[in-house]
């Protein structure tokens, strides 16, 4: 066994109405004035609503940024930073998905430390503590309210930058399951598809632990029970949980075992083409599913056993029954089958092949993978 080290530095407060819980945390970190920072789409259904007025009921003041996109932007990390640095708050709450959390990230480091958020580019440039984050997670997901990545679209050149360091991970998560229940099912699917790809990529890492193991095992055990439940029925308490906490586990374990070769696809396919991260891993994860099974240590039967619709434990496992599984999942999620159905075109596959090839997941994926493996993978994909 190979020697590891692991933390989980923050406080997670889980629960249904555990948003309750943000007075107290505010009160413990004598917080004065906080900088919300969420999206448009939670604006619109009462989301941020519900936030702002629990904030206020405190008597903290507040500042709102609300502009975040989905697959966020270098410029909106300049813009929110500016209406951060003008505020003079002295906390940040993130709320919503893995955008949000992510700006607020990279807000933190650049109004910790100035400069640009390309010069923090790659792992273990940022130099210390940033600013403090209590990050509220919609949608099950990312699990970016546990992980030390900050992923924001600099589109002068197409590309998905990631600023990893373990300095970025928010001080505290606050999983709270009605949050969820919001979700339409078309974000459902790709979101809860997302964190149980971060838990099998996790898991067969050549970076995995006997930690990140227990984490990815507990999330593809939750997520493999509650996906399908909670897309169906977003209103099922008991599947919002699971998937909470599943997308959260799933966090952690990619937090220290890192990814493979999904993440590091779907990154330039969300760069290039706007096609939303869940779905572009989603569609991405048979192909890569079938190129690894030639590395496989038995871990595919596991996860087989894990996320399969039918109840009991297989014996005459093999390789190409996940696959299947993994099809039929995305098919009765309603996610395309291939990249060619999401708008993405052959001209582009060798660019995205080289970016691929850029992320620090090429080297934890569970089987080497060069630039012309990259191209093959790609045109499978489509
Ligand atoms: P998102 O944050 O981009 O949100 C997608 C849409 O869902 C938005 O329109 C938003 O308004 C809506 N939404 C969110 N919560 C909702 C709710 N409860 N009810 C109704 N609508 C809701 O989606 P995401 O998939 O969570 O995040 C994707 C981003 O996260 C990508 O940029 C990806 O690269 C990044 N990511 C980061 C990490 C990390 O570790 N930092 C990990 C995975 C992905």
């Amino acid at each position: 066994m190979k020697d590891f080290n692991f933390k989980v530095p923050q406080t997670v407060e889980f629960g249904m109405g555990s948003l309750k819980k943000l007075p107290s945390i505010l009160a413990e970190n004598k917080s004065k004035h906080v900088f919300l920072i969420s999206d448009r789409g939670l604006e619109k259904i009462g989301v941020v609503k519900r936030v702002v007025d629990i904030i206020e009921a405190c008597g903290v003041q507040i500042t709102s940024y609300l502009d975040v996109v989905p697959n966020p932007t270098v410029d909106n990390v300049n813009v929110c930073t500016a209406a951060y640095n003008a505020s003079g708050a002295d906390y940040i709450i993130a709320l919503g998905g893995g955008s949000p959390m992510d700006v607020a990230k990279a807000v933190g480091v650049l109004a910790t430390y100035g400069g640009k958020i390309t010069d923090y580019e790659g792992a273990h440039v940022v130099p210390g503590e940033i600013t403090p984050i209590i990050a509220i997670p919609t949608t099950a997901g990312t699990g970016s309210e546990v992980t030390a990545s900050a992923v924001i679209t600099d589109e002068s050149r197409n590309y998905k930058l990631s600023v990893f360091s373990y300095f970025n991970i928010p001080k505290y998560a606050i999983l709270d399951p009605t949050l969820i229940m919001s979700l339409p099912a078309f974000i459902a699917a790709p979101t809860g598809l997302d964190s149980l790809i971060h838990a099998i990529e996790a898991y067969v890492s050549t970076a995995a632990s006997p930690f990140s193991d227990a984490m990815a095992e507990k999330a593809m055990e939750l997520i493999g029970a509650n996906l399908r439940r909670f897309v169906a029925n977003r209103a099922d308490e008991e599947a919002a949980c699971g998937m909470m906490l599943g997308s959260n586990f799933a966090g952690i374990a990619f937090a220290w075992a890192r990814l493979g070769n999904v993440h590091a696809m779907s990154h330039p396919v969300s760069a290039f083409f706007h096609v939303p991260h869940g779905t572009a891993n989603s569609i991405i994860l048979p192909t890569v599913m079938e190129y690894n099974a030639l590395a496989d240590k038995g871990r595919y039967e596991v996860i087989y056993n894990y996320i399969k619709e039918e109840n009991g434990v297989t014996t005459d496992f093999t390789p190409s029954m996940l696959i299947e599984e993994i099809k039929q999942l995305n098919k009765t999620l309603g996610i395309p089958a291939s990249l060619s159905e999401v708008g993405v075109t052959a001209d582009k596959i060798e660019v995205m092949a080289a970016d691929a090839m850029k992320s620090g997941n090429i080297l934890v994926n569970p089987r080497q993978t060069t630039l012309q493996d990259m191209i093959t993978l790609f045109k499978n994909a489509m």
